[in-house]
């Protein structure tokens, strides 16, 4: 074995460049240490700007900001709720499957009912021929949370159009892509309202910190309402609606204020890694995540490859650990996973289809045949096409931290293809 790395190589790690402790500095001299201030003021602006949309609101994660763009688009449809009822109560949301669960729980938090759409292979996202599958089984549901994953933008142009042939709404979750670009418009303009995060893995970093997206200056305001507790323009803490503690504040708004002028080296600089990987790993049994060239430029936030089944040894997941047997030629995400950590280097499982989840065990799943929770026992068997598991079963995301050298990464190549020996 090849001496492990003295300093961890990490999956994803914040880059800071310097300018981000002025702005966090000035906060603090102007005494602005609050979730008010000119931090705020000029990164809602840069964000909107750059994402080319009309308003951002600044809010305390990319959590909070999907809370409410789901709870906006409910109310949308459904109308205000009943005290102390969500504004999904009663209704159902189609939801990507393969995401991270913040995707979905504020569909929960809103007391709807999530049902997960399976994923397509060109682009590891929602597959559209399933969500067509998906309002032929149930046209009642006027909502679609879509996620673009890893920094791939989803195949937009089919979802949006699905969407609006059926008269649903669509909220992104562009929390991993924020840069990302689809037919050369950014990720996160295409629903009625989207969400961004600045969590210390992403792209750029606050530390924590999220965004609202709109073009709406009615919904922008209402969010503003809701993230600061609802309070009405009355002399006294005055309550009509529920709200929240939401808000960003001036000092995250400082890191991320410092961060957005290298957004776009950051988006450089995840690319290289990406190409090199693809590189070295042209002679292997595998393929990096997919994007389609020319319709799509991802933000090429995680690297990541799938191992041709063919070259796949067994490999066993229960719901906390996984066994494998070594087999020459062939490997598995476990193995491949285990070797990265013996050498001081992190690597991650494809994040596990919300189908799949325990909590998530109950709600409806389904594939481009159809309902897929009738036959998920089948698949199991290896008789259905279960997307999002086959993808969890032999794909990883690689160390994709821009900190990485150039050297180290050709040794994370070579520790791989010794997996493959
Ligand atoms: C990180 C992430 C979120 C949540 O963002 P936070 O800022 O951590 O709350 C939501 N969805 C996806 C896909 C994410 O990767």
């Amino acid at each position: 074995m090849a001496k492990p790395f003295e300093k961890r190589i990490w999956l994803a790690t914040p880059t800071m460049h310097g300018d981000e402790i002025r702005y966090v500095q000035e906060a603090y001299d102007t005494n602005w240490m609050s979730t008010v201030g000119e931090n705020i003021n000029q990164v809602e602006k840069q964000v909107a700007e750059y994402a080319g949309c009309k308003y951002a609101v600044a809010l305390s994660c990319g959590t909070a900001s999907l809370h409410l763009a789901i709870k906006l688009a409910g109310e949308r449809l459904y109308g205000m709720p009943k005290p102390f009822e969500g504004t999904l109560q009663g209704h159902r949301v189609f939801c990507s499957d393969m995401t991270f669960d913040a995707t979905v729980n504020p569909v929960a938090y809103e007391n709807g009912e999530a049902i997960f759409i399976d994923t397509e292979r060109d682009t590891w996202n929602m597959d559209p021929v399933a969500l067509e599958k998906a309002f032929a089984l149930y046209p009642d549901v006027k909502l679609v949370v879509l996620v673009h994953l890893y920094g791939t933008p989803a195949k937009l142009d089919e979802i949006r159009a699905i969407c609006e042939a059926n008269g649903a709404l669509l909220v992104e979750d562009a929390a991993e892509s924020f840069g990302a670009t689809y037919h050369g418009k950014q990720t996160g303009t295409f629903g009625c309202c989207s969400a961004i995060s600045f969590n210390g893995n992403k792209i750029i970093t606050g530390s924590a910190g999220g965004m609202f997206l709109t073009d709406s200056k009615e919904d922008a305001e209402k969010i503003r309402k809701w993230s600061t507790q609802s309070r009405e323009a009355a002399a006294w803490y005055q309550h009509e609606e529920i709200g929240y503690n939401y808000r960003m504040s001036n000092v995250i708004a400082g890191v991320v204020r410092g961060q957005m002028p290298y957004l776009e080296e950051h988006i450089a600089r995840k690319k290289a890694i990406y190409e090199r990987y693809k590189e070295g790993f042209k002679e292997l049994p595998v393929q990096m995540n997919p994007y389609i060239e020319g319709e799509m430029e991802p933000n090429f936030w995680l690297s990541c490859m799938i191992i041709d089944a063919s070259a796949m040894c067994r490999q066993v997941r229960g719901e906390q650990d996984a066994l494998y047997i070594s087999e020459p030629g062939k490997t598995c995400p476990t193995e491949i996973l285990e070797v990265l950590a013996k050498h001081n280097a992190e690597g991650r499982p494809i994040w596990k289809p919300m189908h799949m989840q325990p909590i998530y065990r109950m709600n409806p799943f389904v594939t481009a045949q159809g309902n897929g929770r009738a036959k998920t026992n089948a698949y199991i068997a290896g008789s259905i096409e279960d997307v999002g598991m086959d993808i969890f079963n032999r794909g990883l995301c690689l160390p994709s931290d821009i900190n990485m050298t150039a050297e180290e990464q050709d040794c994370i190549i070579e520790i791989v293809k010794g997996c493959f020996a």
